[in-house]
Parts: structure tokens; C-alpha cells; sequence
């Protein structure tokens, strides 16, 4: 084929002994989300992962742009191979940049030679192409400081690949490498934007939501399997455990002061997903809370809902401002999903003045009063595991 894509790796290039599984991992997440598209060809070398389409059935478009949402990637770009020749490598950036290059005001020539073989060292090989080039191109200045445009020269062992600027890739670590993670995954902002921090991290997810039909509708439903949904083109297929919550809803409100409803409501969310956790190999618990947003978000307040476990809960987002967390929904593309206005479980029966610096003396003593261990167990019982994957 005359086209292929560069993956370089970040971080995991510095992983020592770790890096050979971590660059195994990376190859087979990038198989897998290639899939979709066709059959290419996807090889690992030199801490870079090369991916050629095999046959022109592939849709390289859709395939490009998947690529853009796999962590562990640090930039990408799409290159022309050619013969390992000055010559074949001026008639491949004659070919393939052309159009770029005529159409900047200056250039130069970036070169790399991992293959040692090759008899011209970097400086000489873009010294000898950006010469050829500035002939060709008389009107483009060459520019080595500040440069408008850049061609990229990489001498490699099977290759030389010609390419212009890299974008940007999702960062971060091959999903897998870091284990599992168990996201308690609310229809708001937030936990969509906690699920995807700890998933760059190398952390496959598993979803728990908590769904109070009929206080809460199907749409509510729907709408946490479109984040989802969402969440999984750049983490991978995942399942979603909506976990049947009104009986428990129904018992607080019945049975506790309304004081302490949702800080109630959270130590049974933490408990059933602690369980949901320990059967799928979660080795920790991930909520969108942030210090102070809401009242259960206080210091005391966490303190008390996470006491009902002994997994690690971990919440990214503890310590950024809304406008951070924002941001990151704008770009990772959750935000206009999550401010469909569908009611959260969390908002039907919120108390008009909560407790924001509980103890937990007193909330254990509350809770007496219901059959916990009843009520987890029923809660778990009524549990629906939906898959969701990206495409189709
Ligand atoms: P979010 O925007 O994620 O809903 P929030 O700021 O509205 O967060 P809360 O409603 O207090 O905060 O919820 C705090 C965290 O508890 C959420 O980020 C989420 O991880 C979890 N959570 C809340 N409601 C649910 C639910 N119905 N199902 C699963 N997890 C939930
Ligand atoms: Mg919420």
C-alpha cells in the first residue's frame, strides 16, 4: 500500500522491563479497534507501531480517525513508505507533500536514521532532500528555525517513510496495563469525565449505575449507556451494571431522617459497587466527587460515605475547578450528552438541608433501622448488565 499511519508511543517507552507487555498490549488494543475498518496489518517496532491497510476495502478515513482515541499513543501520523534511496525518498515527498509544501511560506527538512545502515547520516539526508526541495519549490523559503512546514524523513529498518507534522494522540497508557476500575457513572458531567482520567491511566473500566425507575425514566437509562457508549471510543468495549435502586430509595425515605438521605443513598451505592467491583476484578471504585461542589462532596461527608468500604476509591476530579472538568467533557465529547435534562437518581429525593460535616456514628445508628444486608442483596439480584462498544 502506498499509504500506512505512525503510532508513536509515549510514556511506556520509558517503562524498562514493563515495556515489552506494554508494547504487546498496545499492538492488540490497536488490532482490535482497527477491526471496524478492515484488515490491516498492525506490527510493532523501534517503540513505534505501524498500521497499514491491506486491501483498498479498508476505510483508511475511519481507521485514521479511530487511531486519534487509543491511549498510549503519544502522536500520529500518516506517512508514504518508500525505498530506502535519496531518490525514492525525494519522489515520495514529491508525491505525497507536494500540495502542503507549495502551499507554505517556509520549510526545512527534519530527518531521523534508526537504521545505521544507511549511508547518509540525518543532517546529510535533510540537507540533501530540503536541497532538492528548495530547487523545486523556489518561492518557499527554507527556514530551519522557524519553519512553517516540516518534512519528515524517517529511515527505519524495513523502510523510509516520508510525512509531514504529527498530531497529537490520546496519551496516556494501553488500556490493560493498569487493571480494572469499577466507575460509579452518573448522567451528569462528571463521573463520565472521572471514568476517562482513570482510563488513560491503562485501566479498563467497568460501569455501575444506580437507576430509581420510576422516579427516574428510561431516558435517564438511555442516557448513561450513550455515555457510555461514548466513553468506549477511547476506552474500549465495557459493560454497564444498572443496579434496580428504588426499593433502597424507598426504604430511606420511609425509614431515616431526611437530613441524611443522600449521604445514606451514597454508602449503599458505595457497598453494591464494591461488590459489583470484586466480581469483575475491579481493584478499586471511581466517582466523579469534588471537593466541596455539593454537600455530600465536603471532607466529612466523603468520609462517611467511603467508610462502608475497604477497595481504594479513587476520584479524579477531586481538586479541579468546574471549568476544568468542562472542558475536558467539550473535548472528550460527553458534554452535550450529559446536560440532557434527565433526573439522577441522586436528585429525586435530595433533602432540602443536608448534613455537610457528618459523623458516622450517628448515620450507622441511623441506618440500623434498615436491613442493609437485605436490601444490597435484593439491589444486586436486580442488576442488568448491558455491553456497549463504539461501533454498532
Ligand atoms: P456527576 O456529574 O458525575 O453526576 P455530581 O457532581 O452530580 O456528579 P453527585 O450527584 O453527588 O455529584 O454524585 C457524585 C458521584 O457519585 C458521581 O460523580 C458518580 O460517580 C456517583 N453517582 C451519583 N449518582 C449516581 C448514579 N445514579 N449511578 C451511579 N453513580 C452515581
Ligand atoms: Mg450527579
Amino acid at each position: 500500500m502506498n499509504e500506512i499511519f505512525l503510532l508513536k508511543l509515549g510514556e511506556i517507552v520509558l517503562k524498562g522491563a514493563n515495556r515489552r507487555q506494554f508494547e504487546n498490549r498496545l499492538c492488540s488494543n490497536v488490532k482490535r479497534r482497527m477491526r471496524p475498518f478492515g484488515e490491516f496489518d498492525v506490527t510493532i517496532l523501534q517503540s513505534t507501531v505501524y498500521v497499514e491497510p491491506t486491501d483498498d476495502a479498508c476505510d483508511v478515513e475511519g481507521a485514521w480517525d479511530a487511531c486519534h482515541y487509543i491511549f498510549g499513543v503519544v502522536s500520529l501520523c500518516r506517512c508514504r513508505p518508500c525505498e530506502k534511496t535519496l531518490d525514492a525518498i525525494y519522489d515520495a515527498v514529491m508525491e505525497y507533500l507536494a500540495d502542503d509544501l507549495a502551499a507554505a511560506a517556509s520549510f526545512k527538512v527534519e530527518s531521523r536514521r534508526s537504521d545505521k545502515r544507511f549511508p547518509l547520516n540525518s543532517i546529510e539526508i535533510s540537507q540533501q532532500i530540503g536541497g532538492r526541495l528548495a530547487e523545486q519549490f523556489p518561492h518557499v523559503t527554507v527556514d530551519v528555525h522557524h519553519p512553517a512546514y516540516t518534512v519528515y524523513v524517517e529511515v527505519r529498518d524495513h523502510a523510509a517513510y516520508v510525512h509531514g507534522p504529527a498530531q497529537p494522540g490520546a496519551g496516556g497508557l494501553p488500556t490493560g496495563v493498569g487493571g480494572r476500575a469499577a466507575v460509579l457513572l452518573s448522567g451528569g458531567i462528571d463521573s463520565p469525565v472521572a471514568g476517562y482520567m482513570i482510563a488513560k491511566r491503562g485501566v479498563e473500566l467497568e460501569c455501575i449505575h444506580f437507576f430509581s425507575y420510576p422516579y427516574t425514566s428510561e431516558l435517564a437509562k438511555d442516557k448513561v449507556l450513550e455515555l457510555a457508549r461514548l466513553m468506549t471510543r477511547y476506552c474500549g468495549r465495557m459493560s454497564v451494571n444498572i443496579v434496580g435502586f428504588t426499593e433502597i430509595q424507598e426504604a430511606i425515605r420511609d425509614h431515616c431522617p431526611e437530613e441524611y438521605f443522600t449521604l445514606i443513598m451514597r454508602r449503599f451505592m458505595m457497598r453494591i459497587s464494591q461488590q459489583i467491583a470484586k466480581e469483575h476484578g475491579c481493584g478499586c471504585l471511581v466517582t466523579g466527587e469534588n471537593l466541596g461542589q455539593v454537600a455530600s462532596q465536603t471532607m466529612e461527608a466523603m468520609a462517611v460515605t467511603h467508610a462502608v468500604v475497604d477497595l481504594p476509591v479513587f476520584h479524579p476530579l477531586i481538586g479541579m475547578d468546574k471549568e476544568e472538568i468542562v472542558t475536558i467533557a467539550r473535548r472528550i465529547g460527553t458534554m452535550e450528552t450529559s446536560i440532557l435534562p434527565y433526573e439522577d437518581c441522586c436528585t429525586v429525593f435530595t433533602p432540602k438541608h443536608p448534613r455537610t460535616k457528618p459523623r458516622l456514628g450517628p448515620v450507622e445508628e441511623v441506618e440500623r433501622r434498615l436491613d442493609v444486608e437485605g436490601l444490597v442483596a435484593r439491589a444486586l439480584e436486580n442488576t442488568e448488565m448491558v455491553k456497549v462498544r463504539y461501533h454498532g
